[in-house]
């Protein structure tokens, strides 16, 4: 995938540090990039930005990095050589996907018509679990 290439590159050999890499998770976890020249966007949760600095480290796994540090939080460091690579970041959490509201997300409730993603004001009733 491009950003995980784009990451690989940006970081070089820095990924062996372990402040660097406890950085990277910072700014992978809960952090939506987008890359709008090539209209590309890259997320990871926190268990799949440990695994990806394993991966890029080539050695451990996702536990070794997993919540090593303040997630969506982007250092200067990882912002500036993403950008240089036409990656930019958005930290900001979801907003409540109901009209007119600004509250960031907390609930996420399957309903009938599929996922509502809303803050704790506008969570839905849960759908009724059919079929079991
Ligand atoms: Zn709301």
């Amino acid at each position: 995938m491009a950003f995980e290439d784009d990451l690989r590159t940006a970081m070089g050999a820095d990924i062996q540090n372990d402040e660097i890499a406890t950085q990277v998770w910072s700014a992978l976890a809960n952090v939506t990039w987008y890359h709008p020249e090539s209209k590309q966007e890259a997320g990871y949760s926190f268990r799949a930005a440990g695994g990806l600095i394993a991966d890029l480290r080539g050695n451990g796994d996702y536990m070794d990095w997993y919540c090593s540090g303040p997630y969506a939080t982007v250092s200067d460091r990882i912002g500036r050589a993403m950008k240089k690579l036409g990656w930019i970041a958005d930290t900001m959490p979801e907003i409540c996907d109901e009209p007119g509201c600004l509250e960031f997300v907390s609930c996420w409730t399957p309903t009938e018509g599929g996922y509502r993603n809303t803050c704790g004001k506008h969570q839905p009733e849960r759908a009724a679990l059919k079929n079991r």
